[in-house]
């Protein structure tokens, strides 16, 4: 036999073992071997039953993604699956680990499924802009039903083996020796003899379907895509499963695959799933790592209590240190808070809050963080503050303990510099609600020791962050780029556009809002304050907030907010304000399309990506486009910026740019040299990736 597919016959039972490492994916030289391991047992007198099993930590955890795209070559998948269902003895799909995508799909076309009680199972093709293409969609609503084969299949959340036990999924979960127990069950099945009867023609579950319902749940769903075609394509698939015959069925799902297999949507969110581990490969990823067990913080306010949740979540006690007993009282008050709505929500046990809680140790004595092993810094945006800190810090931290800051803007190596030990500082940048959002900033300052770096790229996996190493500039890749992205807002007003317009622009495009809306979710003020102490002035958002308008929270900002909705109403007043400034500059207003909108705010933000590659803020274009979606709501069907450039084409984003920066003389709007690269060689070349 091949080395990735061995056969043993315990009592009578055939056992194949799959044995791909790391997951078992089922890659050519895999499936080449176990379609003709399968086609021998098949017609072997000494086996009366099959068990198919893997070696190694799961089940198959899905397709070998490297071929998406390209020729498949025969066997393929469909083909084992549909050989399985010739074989007349029982087969049984041995279920560890996880089985997805793919690997589900390959135990559907078994008579029975055996699973470990923890095992996961689920179909998660549609967060690559996928389908289950190998029968899922046909297969998987016969046992479990349509409504909970929709549900998983478009939202691609894999189940328990318990709760795949319950749905009918499988038909027995064991804890223990899995490979034992379904050795055993494949014997008595056999023993009790057939006709066994293969999945594709169990048609009682489908029967039963309100095909009203399913519409209506088919339709909720396509609201909630916001533009995405996978998501709508698997409810098709499904659909066609309850009203075409098996074999038609199949052939659509094929079709409908083929479809999105070679669309954008689908290469970009291929690419956003490998620019995730590209991003996670940093230099000095081998080095021995510093232990940390406890974290402390430094600052409780919005985002030092939500980082403070982040790492106890993580499993991680925390000491979290303010200014005053009163204020670290509301920093933890604002904690359980948290945590209680989660419990209220169902999505908390009470006792894990409880356990939560218990992790947390307070404190307003700078001596109760010696004990801890990083210390993350989140008081307010002030250089001096911060360097303030980071003496105590100094006089305080234990030797080789990280001392990370979360600023949004100021310079690490500033803060690093004013320090005995600037080998142990660098830059967490979290984003608001620390808690909740994937996304970390890494920020690596020019003295940060690379076994720090390391240790804290590992650290940011334990607690369930997407990191991306970025290098000091002002407000990172992040922020330095949204900078980019809304220098544009007001002039585009003056020239015509309302908030609304603007707003629409973006969320055609796919953001799940626009710049304006933006603002007044997070508050008007914010930029003001900022604005006056780096001495700026913005025309409009100044006299908005000068007219107390900061706002959702007030009411009124760029739109009103009608008594405590968060719907915005496009306002008179506020137009009337823009017409007036406008007229006061003598800007006469014009018509302005969305295609403006989109050249004067995303092109500037692909250009300062741009500028940020060639200063190596960033080591590839694929770590923008990771910090653009899981951090700013780029639509992930678009592949972050960088990638959509390609899409959109260098070239036309250098012409326009040219032009904007022609007729406006504003920087923004020139050229980088790499986006001209881009141009000319469809590559972001060595600096990008
Ligand atoms: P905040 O005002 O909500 O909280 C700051 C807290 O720090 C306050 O509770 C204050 O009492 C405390 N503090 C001030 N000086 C202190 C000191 N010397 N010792 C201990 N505690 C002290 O501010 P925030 O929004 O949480 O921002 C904190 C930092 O995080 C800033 O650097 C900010 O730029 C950055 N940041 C904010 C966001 C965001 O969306 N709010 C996102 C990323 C990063």
């Amino acid at each position: 036999m091949s080395s990735f597919v061995d056969v043993a016959n315990e009592d009578g039972v055939a056992v194949v073992i799959i044995d791909n490492p790391p997951v078992n994916a089922l890659s050519f030289h895999v499936r080449k071997p176990l379609h003709e391991a399968l086609t021998a047992l098949r017609d072997d007198p000494a086996a009366k039953a099959i068990v198919v099993a893997c070696a190694g930590r799961t089940f198959v955890a899905g397709a070998d993604i490297t071929e998406f795209g390209k020729p498949v070559e025969q066997p393929e998948l469909r083909a084992i699956i549909a050989l399985l269902e010739t074989i007349a003895k029982p087969t049984v799909a041995a279920i560890h680990g996880t089985a997805l995508g793919g690997g589900l799909e390959l135990a559907l076309g078994c008579h029975f499924r055996v699973a470990d009680r923890g095992a996961k199972l689920g179909l998660p093709e549609v967060k690559l802009g996928l389908l289950p293409g190998g029968g899922g969609t046909v297969r998987l609503p016969r046992l479990v039903g349509a409504a909970k084969a929709l549900g998983m299949i478009v939202s691609g959340t894999p189940i328990s083996g318990g709760e795949a036990k319950a749905a009918g999924l499988v038909d027995e979960t064991f804890d223990g020796d899995l490979l034992a127990n379904a050795v055993r069950f494949a014997s008595e099945m056999a023993d009790r003899g057939g006709p066994f009867v293969p999945v594709r023609d169990r048609n009682e579950r489908l029967a039963e379907t309100d095909l009203a319902a399913f519409d209506a749940q088919a339709a909720d769903l396509a609201k909630k895509a916001r533009g995405l075609e996978a998501p709508l394509a698997c409810a098709d698939a499904v659909r066609n499963a309850i009203t075409l015959p098996f074999d038609e069925a199949l052939a659509a799902e094929r079709q409908l695959f083929a479809k999105l297999v070679s669309g954008d949507q689908s290469r970009a969110q291929r690419h956003l799933f490998f620019a995730e581990r590209e991003a996670a490969k940093v230099p000095g990823k081998d080095l021995q790592k510093r232990r940390i067990e406890r974290v402390g913080i430094v600052g409780a306010g919005t985002m030092g209590g939500g980082i403070a949740m982040a790492f106890a979540n993580g499993g991680f006690p925390v000491t979290l240190l303010e200014t005053s007993e009163e204020a670290l009282q509301r920093g933890l008050a604002m904690i359980e808070k948290n945590y209680a709505v989660s419990v209220s929500r169902g999505s908390l046990p009470e006792a894990a809050k409880q356990q939560r809680l218990g992790l947390f140790k307070g404190s307003a004595d700078y001596g109760d963080l010696a004990d801890c092993d990083l210390i993350i810094e989140a008081v307010f945006e002030d250089m001096a503050v911060k360097k303030e800190v980071f003496g105590r810090l100094d006089a305080v931290a234990k030797p080789g303990a990280v001392l990370a800051t979360n600023t949004s803007y100021l310079d690490v190596d500033a803060i690093a510099a004013s320090i005995s030990r600037p080998q142990d500082v660098l830059g967490m940048h979290f984003f608001s609600p620390a808690n909740v959002m994937k996304l970390l900033e890494i920020v690596r300052a020019g003295k940060t020791a690379p076994e720090v770096l390391a240790t804290v790229t590992d650290l940011a996996r334990r607690i369930g962050k997407v990191a991306v190493v970025v290098g000091v500039c002002h407000g990172f890749v992040g922020n330095r780029m949204l900078s980019a992205r809304g220098a544009e807002n007001e002039a585009l007003l003056l020239e015509g556009a309302t908030p609304a317009q603007v707003d629409k622009a973006f969320s055609d495009f796919g953001w799940p809002m626009g710049p304006f809306q933006m603002g007044d979710l997070a508050g008007l003020d914010i930029g003001w304050r900022n604005r006056k102490a780096r001495g700026q002035t913005a025309v409009i958002a100044d006299t908005l907030c000068e007219e107390g308008r900061f706002g959702q929270k007030t009411g009124r900002g760029w739109y009103r907010y009608e008594s405590g909705s968060r719907e915005p109403v496009a306002d008179p007043e506020v137009e009337a304000l823009i017409r007036a400034k406008a007229a006061e500059l003598g800007i006469a207003p014009r018509a302005i399309g969305a295609g403006e909108i989109i050249e004067r705010t995303l092109y500037p933000l692909v250009n300062e990506g741009a500028k940020i590659l060639e200063e190596g803020i960033a080591a590839r274009a694929s770590d923008i486009d990771v910090v653009w979606v899981n951090g700013y709501g780029f639509p992930v069907g678009k592949g972050g910026p960088m990638f959509w450039a390609g899409l959109e084409g260098a070239a036309r984003i250098v012409e326009r740019l040219e032009h904007w920066h022609h007729s406006t003389g504003r920087a923004i709007f020139e050229p980088a040299p790499v986006l001209r690269r881009l141009a000319e060689t469809g590559s972001w070349g060595a600096v990008g990736g």
